[in-house]
């Protein structure tokens, strides 16, 4: 019979389990998560559980990365159904420290990344990835794993801990996993929870629009007629408020203002439907 999943609360004893398994040799997958989790987080425990001898969950909602109180009060959160996923997954450790075991009172450390990490969610949630560096780095110390999963869906998210990892030393190999979607198109997110029905119906125009828009470029058309387009769309539609549109160099880590952008690798939006924020992006080569 499958082992049954344990849950760490305390760093001192997680740790003492993966020391023991690191005597052994026994190799160690992290998947980093927020919880209220979904087939996208799904996505990620299978790549690690078929990577690794033994995969550690981390479930922590970091209010540090958080600029909004609202957003990290209302942030969905379902234990009970999260364990039983991760059993039935065959994750073996699932590890939800609370704010006190993570940051035990102290918050001094402040990173500062690059002008591409001021752009996007850089600029629409300030602090967020000093938020996401700490408690990334953290949890990195913490499990010390061979190997961390991140979805390709937070793209900037996964260049900044590519990023960290090589700027910090971390020996550890980042694993990217492409996005998940609903039938529909739409992106999964643990805040799809919070959509209607019909705010779900909307938000599934995002793909769309990130489809025709790669489609345009691959037309030919220059990036500002395509930006242009995606804007008028989102004007057009009063049930979203478009945030940004952006293009990014992948490579490179750049915008098409940065003087070291070469070519677009990638289109990223971040929308709002009734307070409810999405961000999703689509990959392509021209
Ligand atoms: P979160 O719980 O939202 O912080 O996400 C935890 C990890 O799951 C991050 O690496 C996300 O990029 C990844 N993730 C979230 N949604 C998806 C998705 N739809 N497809 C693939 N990965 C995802």
């Amino acid at each position: 019979m499958d082992q049954p999943i344990r849950i760490f609360q305390r760093i001192d004893e997680l740790q003492k389990v993966l020391d023991s398994y690191r005597r052994d040799g026994i190799s160690i997958g992290l998947v980093p998560t927020m919880g209220s989790l979904h087939d996208g987080h799904s996505s990620l425990l299978r790549a690690s559980i078929k990577e690794n001898d033994k995969t550690v969950c981390s479930i922590f909602v970091n209010k540090i990365q958080f600029n909004n109180e609202d957003d990290y009060l209302g942030y969905p959160q379902n234990v009970d159904d999260d364990s039983k996923l991760l059993s039935d997954l065959g994750c073996d450790i699932l590890f939800a420290p609370s704010e006190d075991e993570m940051y035990g009172g102290f918050n001094s450390i402040q990173f500062q990344f690059g002008e591409f990490f001021k752009t996007m969610e850089g600029a629409f949630r300030p602090g967020h990835f000093n938020g996401v560096g700490v408690v990334v780095s953290k949890l990195f110390n913490i499990v010390r794993p061979d190997r961390a999963y991140f979805g390709e869906k937070d793209l900037q998210q996964l260049l900044l801990i590519n990023r960290l990892v090589k700027e910090l030393n971390f020996q550890i190999d980042i694993k990217s996993v492409p996005t998940i979607r609903e039938d529909s198109g739409l992106a999964l997110s643990s805040r799809n929870k919070k959509l209607s029905d019909v705010q779900a119906g909307v938000a599934s125009g995002i793909y769309l629009l990130l489809n025709k828009a790669v489609n345009q470029l691959l037309n030919g058309d220059d990036l500002q007629t395509v930006r242009a387009e995606v804007t008028q769309r989102f004007k057009d539609n009063r049930d979203m408020k478009l945030e940004y549109v952006e293009f990014v160099d992948i490579a490179n880590m750049a915008t098409p203002d940065m003087s070291w952008f070469e070519k677009p690798e990638a289109i990223c939006i971040a929308a709002e439907i009734g307070g409810i924020r999405l961000i999703d992006n689509l990959q392509f080569s021209l």
